[in-house]
């Protein structure tokens, strides 16, 4: 249903409000309006508060603790056997734990003895005593042991809900059309959301470069982050403007907010059209210029609307949420499959498959990671790869395999030395003799290429280039790798600086050594996107910009408008500048003078 006709038809619903609205100030991480009803989802971890019982409801209240015990080690024996049936027994023993916590006679008596001495609910003596036992490994020395923490909160909160009888909100399934008011979402959340109904999302966690609001501006959903008061004060069903653009989310707003917004969505929805209408002009600057756009996927399915809507070619292929929501890995054949349709469904275009990043802020729930005090360092991308071959020979090979029916390129994510890169490279001709040994067709010239998203990478960007075809820079992870900025932390967007001097000096540094080798670069990291900086990417000479496909129409527009010489000029005055703000400012006045309406406000 268009929004239009949508709002028409639910807003009339919510002329009286039931009580004063109010608006929340977060960061705009993905653009665009939107307007409908709220669905609010609880924390993952709950909060419990004690709530006293009559004497006569304290036996019920037991039985409620019994039954939450019985279905919960139900779950738990059920998810570990999906896992053991593909992944084998290693994989599962992390279910163990949780079983043997479910299973624990003294826990259990405990929990009903505190349910009978206070006459209190089942799930805040659940949580107390569990509170207790936290408390306890905290003072361990061994870090194994520590570490069961993790185990014991998530095997609680399982139990606490189903003591409430709650759920998770399960945003797969959502019949109607929502505005979903959370405190997280993890990538994973949002990986598996409802496409059509949920129609945007706020959150009181994340920033513009985490996962979540990367695969948010994918699938074309408005979203804040940032926006904490949120969760205490709406209500299922309040009806809620979510302005992308500004960062902002009225919750039951006033009919003079809801005839403003109106108006800004209509006039939102000509752009789109004036913007689709471009589609198949080339994206060129004035003076000629040709410049390769690409579209970043999460999913395998989002390739038909990157092919209908644009016509371009896939610049990253994020396989990682391939592995990320199902309750087992994929097979080779699973993968192979998935590798081949998109390449298929792109052809003539060509799609850069990069090979699996886990870690940082994205995880395996059935891989037992050992847990890291700091992710984005630990063992992420191509070292958890490097460490695991089993798992890295599998996604190679069916990398190669369908690499037989497409343009197929391959990247390997997060290198930071040469012994790195020789590595992966030695694991692909392994991958490759193994198909020889079988007797499989593949590309036996397929492009291999890196990411540059670590500063050592781009420091010596000279010595990488003579290995591989091409270079992809992951801005999102060069600015918090060169800034010491987490990306995903709210408290340090204000450090996180995409217009920083050493990221613009950066960008020239790897594009004149790689022009040196005779390899192309491509940028595929959020910066490519913002209209602001794009310039300074085209003035450094970087061949391909890749994005989310619905930030493409705009900046198609933006290239459209931009003259080389002038684009050269500027990135050599913003090498020299000292501070981002000197930088964004340079930018700034370029852009409101070329194309003023790309900076969509
Ligand atoms: C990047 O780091 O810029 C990038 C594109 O990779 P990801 O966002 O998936 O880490
Ligand atoms: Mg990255």
């Amino acid at each position: 249903m268009p929004l239009s006709s949508f709002l028409t038809e639910n807003l009339a619903k919510n002329e009286a409000p039931a009580s004063a609205g109010f608006s929340v100030q977060g960061l705009g991480v993905s653009a665009g309006i939107t307007i409908g009803t709220a669905l609010v989802v609880g924390c993952d971890t709950p909060t419990v508060s004690e709530q006293k019982l009559p004497p006569d409801a304290v036996a019920a209240e037991i039985d409620r603790l019994h039954q939450a015990l019985v279905q919960s080690l139900a779950e738990i024996e059920e998810l570990k056997r999906r896992v053991t049936e593909v992944l084998g027994e290693r994989d599962a023993g992390i279910f163990d734990a949780h079983l043997m916590i479910v299973a624990d006679a003294a826990i259990r008596t405990e929990v009903e003895a505190l349910i009978r001495a206070r006459s209190c609910n089942a799930d805040f003596a659940f949580s107390h005593v569990m509170r207790r036992y936290t408390q306890r490994l905290q003072q361990v020395e061994d870090a194994y042991i520590r570490e069961r923490q993790t185990d014991l909160r998530d095997v609680s909160n399982r139990i606490i809900r189903n003591i409430r009888g709650e759920s998770k909100a399960d945003l797969a399934h959502l019949q109607e059309p929502r505005i979903v008011l959370a405190h997280d979402l993890s990538p994973s959340d949002t990986a598996s959301m409802h496409r059509r109904n949920v129609i945007g999302f706020a959150t009181c966690l994340g920033s513009r470069t985490s996962h979540t609001a990367i695969m948010a501006r994918s699938l074309g959903v408005p979203a804040v982050v940032g926006a904490c008061e949120l969760i205490d004060r709406a209500r299922n069903g309040d009806a809620v403007i979510l302005d992308g653009y500004r960062g902002v989310v009225i919750v039951r707003p006033t009919p003079e907010e809801l005839s403003e917004y109106q108006d800004r969505l209509r006039a939102q929805e000509e752009w789109f059209q004036r913007v689709a209408a471009e589609t198949s002009l080339p994206a060129e600057t004035i003076d000629g210029f040709r410049v390769q756009l690409a579209a970043n996927i999460e999913l395998a399915d989002e390739v038909m609307t990157v092919k209908r809507a644009h016509g371009v070619g896939i610049g990253l292929f994020r396989t990682e949420y391939l592995f990320i929501n199902r309750p087992v890995l994929p097979d080779e054949d699973t993968q192979y499959e998935a590798y081949r349709r998109v390449a298929e469904e792109i052809h003539p275009q060509s799609v850069i498959i990069r090979t699996l990043d886990i870690g940082g802020d994205k995880f395996l729930s059935h891989l037992s990671l050992p847990s890291e005090l700091n992710p984005f360092l630990g063992i992420r991308a191509i070292r958890f790869c490097l460490k695991r071959p089993d798992l890295f020979l599998t996604q190679l090979r069916a990398i190669l395999r369908a690499s037989a029916h497409g343009k197929i390129r391959v990247m390997f994510p997060m290198i930071a030395a040469v012994e790195e890169l020789r590595e992966a490279l030695g694991y692909l001709d392994q991958a490759r003799k193994e198909l020889d040994a079988r007797g499989v067709p593949y590309n036996h010239h397929m492009d291999v290429g890196i990411m540059i998203e670590v500063p050592a990478a781009a420091l010596i960007a000279d010595k990488l280039a003579p290995l591989v075809n091409f270079f992809s820079i992951g801005t999102n992870d060069l600015i918090q790798y060169s800034l010491a900025a987490d990306r995903s932390n709210p408290s340090t967007t204000y450090l996180y600086q995409p217009g920083h001097p050493a990221i613009v000096r950066m960008l020239r540094d790897v594009q004149s050594a790689a022009f040196r080798h005779g390899i192309w670069v491509s940028v595929c990291g959020e910066v490519a996107s913002e209209p602001l900086l794009a310039p300074l990417l085209l003035g450094a000479g970087i061949q391909e910009l890749s994005m989310s496909s619905p930030s493409l129409g705009r900046m198609k527009r933006l290239i459209r408008s931009v003259r080389m010489h002038e684009a050269e000029e500027l990135i050599a005055r913003a090498v020299d500048c000292s501070t981002a703000a000197e930088v964004l400012a340079l930018c700034e006045t370029y852009v409101r003078r070329i194309a003023p309406d790309v900076l969509g406000e």
